[in-house]
This record gives C-alpha cells, sequence and structure tokens, in this order.
C-alpha cells in the first residue's frame, strides 16, 4: 500500500458523496493538479476556486502582452471554466475567494467575489496553489495611479491602456530581475525610454555578477538607462499625472509610469492563519508528496518551500515549471501513489533585447553563502555554432563544479543564440548526477548552423576534466592583486601593444617553444590571453617542460566582465 491510501479519510458512510479535493488558486500549480487528479481518478469531486476572474492563464506572457508582442489578450487563456469542465469535470469558482481553513472541521470559508456572500464547503483532501504576491515595499507613492506590478491579465490591462491613454514616453522599472527584465524589453518595444533602478550593484541577482555584466553592458548599448547600487526611497505624483521616482541616492527620476518588480513573496496567509508549518524562507513547509504539515492539506507552487538539490538548503523559487510538476505529484499523492518531487536547481531563462542569459544550479556566490568550498569554476567563451559558418555569436559561459568527484553543481550562459540549449543540456545532466566527464563526453547533435563538433557543453567539461587531472590548473583572476604570480600574457606583440593587463610580461605563444628559458622557474606562471585557449595551450607546454603555470580561465573577456562588475580593480 503506497503510504497516501491510508492517510485519506474513507469514503464517507453514505457511499454516493464522492471523496471531495478543494483546490485553491487555478492557475499554473492549481490548475496542473486538477487535470492531473483527474486523469487517475474519475470518481473524485474536484472543486478549484479561484480569486480572480480567470483560470490557466499564462502569467510568464503578461509581459509580451504589455509590449504588444501578444496582442489578442484571449492568447493567454490557456484554459477556461467551461472548458475545466467539459474536459476534467473540475467544477471551476472564479472570483470566489476562501478566506479560512477549518482543519478540525475541514471546511473553508469561501466568499463569493460578486454577491459578497460567504459560505463554507466542505473537503475531504485540500490543496493550496495561492501563488506569490508581488513585493510592494512600504514607501510613500507605491500605491499612486500609475505604479503598477504584473502578476495578473488585468494588471497587464491596466498597464497597457495607461501608456495609450498617457500616451506615456519614459518609464521607470524598479528590480533588474526575471520580471523587471521582461518588462523592460517590453516597454522598449513600445517605445517608451526606460531606466532600471536596481538596489543591488548587478542586474540578474541569481547570476554571479560578472556573467551578468555582458547584460548590463547590452541594456546600456540599447539606450536603457541602468541605475544599479541604488534603492527606491519614495515616488511622487506630479501635476498631469506624471511621476517622479526619488532613489536612495537622492536622484529624481521622471516617469510617465512605474513598474515595481522587486520580488515576490509566497502567499501564506491562509495556511498561516490555519496554523500549518512556515519555514525559514517564508513558504509552507511541504515534504516530498507535497504534503503540509496538515495530513489532509497539500500545497504547490509560488507559496511553498522546496529543498534546493545542490545546496541541500530549502528555498522558495517562484517559477512555473517547478509548480506544474509539484501540482501533479500533489494529485499523485492525493491518488494514492508514491510520487516525489526532487527538489529544484533553479534553472531559469530571460531574453532581454535579443540577449539570452540562462542559469541553472549553483552559483558561485550561491555556493559560498552556502559554505561550500571544494569546488572549481571554468569560464569559456565559444561561438554559439562553427565559427565558419555564418553568423556565429560568442556564448559566455560559466561552469561550476565539485572538486575531486567533477560533480556539476551550477552554470550560467549569456549570449546571442544557443544559450538556453547549453544550459538545458547541463541542466539535464545535473538532474541525473552528472559529473563534467558526462559534459565532455556528451553526444549532441551537431550541423554547422547549429552547432560545433566540439560543442559549448564538450567543451566546458573537457575544460573542467583538465582542472580536475591537473592538466590544466587554474588562477582566478580575483587573486590577481594578492599574488606575485608572474602574469604571462601569450597573445602575439602587436595584440599586447594595443592593451595589455598593468605587470603583465608578453610571450607571444608563437615564439614561447624557442624562448621559454627566458622564464623564471622558482615563480608561479599565470597564463593568459582573451578567451583561455593559447593561454591552455601555453599552460600545456609550460608544465611539460617544468614550470608552475596556470591557466587564468576565461582570459581578457572574463577579467573585462570582472572589471565591469567592479569585482577587480
Ligand atoms: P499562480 O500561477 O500565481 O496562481 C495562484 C493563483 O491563486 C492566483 O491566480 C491567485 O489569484 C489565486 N489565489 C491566491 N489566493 C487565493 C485565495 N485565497 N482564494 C482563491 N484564489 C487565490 N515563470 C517561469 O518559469 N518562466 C517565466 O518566463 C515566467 N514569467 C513570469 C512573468 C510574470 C509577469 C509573472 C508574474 C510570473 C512569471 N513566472 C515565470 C512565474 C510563474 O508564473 C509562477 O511561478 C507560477 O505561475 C506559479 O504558479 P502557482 O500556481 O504557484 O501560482
Amino acid at each position: 500500500m503506497s503510504p497516501q491510501a491510508d492517510l485519506l479519510p474513507a469514503q464517507p458512510s453514505n457511499a454516493r458523496t464522492p471523496r471531495r479535493v478543494l483546490i485553491v488558486g487555478g492557475v499554473a500549480g492549481g490548475a496542473s493538479c486538477a487535470a492531473r487528479l483527474r486523469r487517475l481518478d474519475e470518481a473524485v469531486e474536484i472543486v478549484m476556486f479561484e480569486r480572480g476572474p480567470y483560470v490557466s492563464f499564462a502569467n510568464c506572457g503578461l509581459p509580451y502582452y504589455v509590449g504588444n508582442v501578444i496582442a489578442d489578450e484571449r492568447s493567454l487563456l490557456v484554459a477556461s471554466p467551461e472548458r475545466f469542465r467539459a474536459r476534467f469535470n473540475v467544477e471551476v469558482q472564479t472570483e470566489t475567494e476562501v478566506t479560512g481553513i477549518d482543519r478540525s472541521a475541514r471546511t473553508l470559508s469561501v466568499r463569493d467575489g460578486r454577491t459578497g456572500a460567504s459560505r463554507a464547503e466542505r473537503y475531504d483532501a485540500l490543496v493550496l496553489a495561492p501563488g506569490a504576491a508581488p513585493i510592494r515595499p512600504p514607501l510613500p507613492g507605491v500605491d499612486l495611479p500609475g505604479v503598477f506590478a504584473v502578476r495578473t491579465i488585468p494588471d497587464s490591462r491596466r498597464i497597457r491602456a495607461w501608456i495609450a491613454e498617457r500616451q506615456a514616453t519614459t518609464a521607470v522599472v524598479v528590480g533588474g530581475g526575471f520580471i523587471g527584465l521582461e518588462m523592460v524589453e517590453n516597454l522598449v518595444h513600445r517605445k517608451l525610454a526606460v531606466t532600471v533602478l536596481e538596489k543591488l550593484p548587478q542586474l540578474m541577482p541569481p547570476l554571479d555578477p560578472e556573467m551578468a555584466a555582458p547584460v548590463m553592458e547590452h541594456l546600456a548599448a540599447q539606450g536603457v538607462q541602468l541605475r544599479l547600487g541604488d534603492g527606491l526611497a519614495r515616488i511622487e505624483g506630479r501635476e498631469g499625472g506624471s511621476l517622479v521616482v526619488i532613489a536612495e541616492s537622492g536622484t529624481h527620476l521622471p516617469a510617465d509610469l512605474v513598474i515595481l518588480a522587486i520580488g515576490v513573496r509566497p502567499e501564506t496567509t491562509l495556511a498561516q492563519t490555519a496554523g500549518l508549518s512556515i519555514g525559514p524562507r517564508g513558504g509552507i513547509v511541504v515534504d516530498a508528496q507535497m504534503r503540509t504539515s496538515d495530513l489532509q492539506i497539500w500545497a504547490v507552487g509560488d507559496a511553498v518551500e522546496v529543498r534546493d538539490v545542490l545546496t541541500g538548503q530549502d528555498t522558495v523559487l517562484p517559477l512555473a515549471g517547478p509548480a506544474n510538476r509539484q501540482g501533479r505529484v500533489a494529485a499523485e499523492s492525493i491518488a494514492g501513489r508514491a510520487t516525489q518531487f526532487r527538489g529544484v536547481q533553479a534553472t531559469a531563462v530571460v531574453g532581454v533585447l535579443g540577449l539570452t542569459v540562462a542559469s541553472t544550479g549553483a552559483s558561485e556566490k550561491g555556493l559560498r553563502r552556502a559554505g561550500v568550498t571544494s569546488f572549481e569554476k571554468v569560464y569559456l567563451h565559444p561561438g554559439h555554432h562553427a565559427g565558419y559558418y555564418p553568423g556565429a555569436h560568442r556564448i559566455h559561459l560559466k561552469l561550476l563544479f565539485s572538486v575531486p568527484d567533477g560533480r556539476i553543481l551550477g552554470a550560467q550562459a549569456v549570449g546571442r543564440g544557443g544559450v538556453e540549449k547549453r544550459i538545458d543540456v547541463i541542466a539535464t545532466a545535473i538532474q541525473l548526477g552528472g559529473t563534467v566527464h558526462d559534459l565532455a563526453e556528451a553526444e549532441l547533435c551537431y550541423a554547422p548552423q547549429y552547432g560545433a563538433a566540439k560543442d559549448p557543453v564538450n567543451l566546458a567539461g573537457m575544460l573542467a576534466e583538465n582542472v580536475l587531472t591537473g592538466d590544466m590548473p587554474v588562477a582566478d583572476w580575483l587573486e590577481l592583486d594578492r599574488t606575485d604570480a608572474l602574469v604571462l600574457d601569450v597573445r602575439e606583440a602587436d595584440e599586447f601593444a594595443r592593451w595589455h593587463m598593468p605587470h603583465a610580461t608578453n610571450l607571444p605563444l608563437s615564439q614561447l617553444r624557442d624562448r621559454y628559458v627566458e622564464l623564471p622557474k622558482d615563480r608561479d606562471l599565470w597564463t593568459c590571453c582573451i578567451v583561455g585557449q593559447r593561454a591552455y595551450y601555453a599552460t600545456r607546454f609550460l608544465a611539460q617542460h617544468g614550470y608552475r603555470a596556470r591557466n587564468l580561465s576565461g582570459g581578457y573577456l572574463t577579467y573585462k566582465a570582472l572589471k565591469a562588475a567592479g569585482l577587480v580593480p
């Protein structure tokens, strides 16, 4: 017997009364739970309550509706209440808010948003999928007309109407994370001049700062004003309805509209009031079957805490993929199956004005925060497809792996093409417990317009293998100002003359075999070039001649990104 089957209440004495499963929240997690449960159990009664006017809508499409890339609002509606009824025999009650849970009576208090009338609804099993709420900091002016969060279809409709009615030309986006950047792209698409105000000194907080640097550069080149390292202090209204965003630094940023995209917090009011356990990250505590501290109540999606499979720590991860999979796991659990949710590794992607930014697993800063020290990293900048085929763009890729076993810990990539494909491959390898050797060996599809015979994923694995075997010891750019190593620039003399690191010594790779005896044997040699490839060749040569050589991984392109991020002098 599955561990779950005996937890559900026995069939009521009146056998004609089916078991009742109530679901709070009718979008990603709730809707997928309802549909899966019906596929598993025809007999159960399923009722889904949704506070808003729509169920199963595409929140992820909202920024593109604002940008008019998705012009027809109806495209955002993935499934209607009627379809849930007709296809899945799921009763959907929209504009119906669940206001309380009586756990001992196993009832919900439910308020009809149209009439205001409240009633009680009995449940045998309850699924909480209430999502997350946009954070609205308690600062003056955040409730002024023209200040918006983006969470629902009506939110986006209001933003569209505001832009049209006010003929808006300027916007401030507060927050430079995923949703903030998607809003930037779409407001630029609507021809607005956009300023991003971000409290951290980098965009895309899940990334390591040097990997976010190309995003910063790209946005600036596209005319987006960036104010990083500066928080929101207040917003003031001006005559005529325009706004001024005042930053903590005192800077005034005039705007016709303001988007608040500073993150979300799990919707836990119901769970908290009902006495369910809430975790340290502010989400509902669940087990691997998505059961809360009450065995008749499951919870899924943005509202819950889940285990980060890489750091082993509890986390909240407001993404659609996990919410959908958790909805499915909860349904299976309710149906008596022992399916478990594996945890999350934060695989995510965002596109912004032609640049793709994707990541999976742990970041370097995340590992350090979690106290992990036995890891290494490599940087590489290969073309997204074979260089001889027109239109290849670099992918900036960082791979983190555990030492000495080579387990893959995380990867981040930025570029114009093929970025998400590489991250998805690495994400899959992580999920299967893969190592860098698996990446080196991965057999991936190749034709010139798609990749390379040695795909960037293979290259990342090979570089990491070289680090683990000692074939290519790496030096960390961050330690450059603390080392007495000789920085050996192996580019050609003309390249060196154009620009070089202060204190670097030039010995071109093409002359190394003839001149290597000039180099000191009693000093560490840190080799560098543009991307790290020639430096690797030099490292191999020098190591085989008894020198203590290390490669400054990723070469000057990585140095440039570290410098732009303020991490190296
Ligand atoms: P939701 O989908 O938010 O659904 C929760 C629902 O519960 C809401 O409709 C709410 O009205 C309802 N509800 C709450 N409380 C009650 C109550 N008491 N009674 C009745 N109903 C209630 N994720 C990605 O992976 N990729 C993306 O590109 C992406 N883009 C996004 C863009 C935007 C603008 C937004 C807002 C989110 C985006 N996300 C993206 C995140 C993704 O949409 C969420 O992670 C996902 O929808 C979470 O699913 P959920 O079921 O937990 O919550």
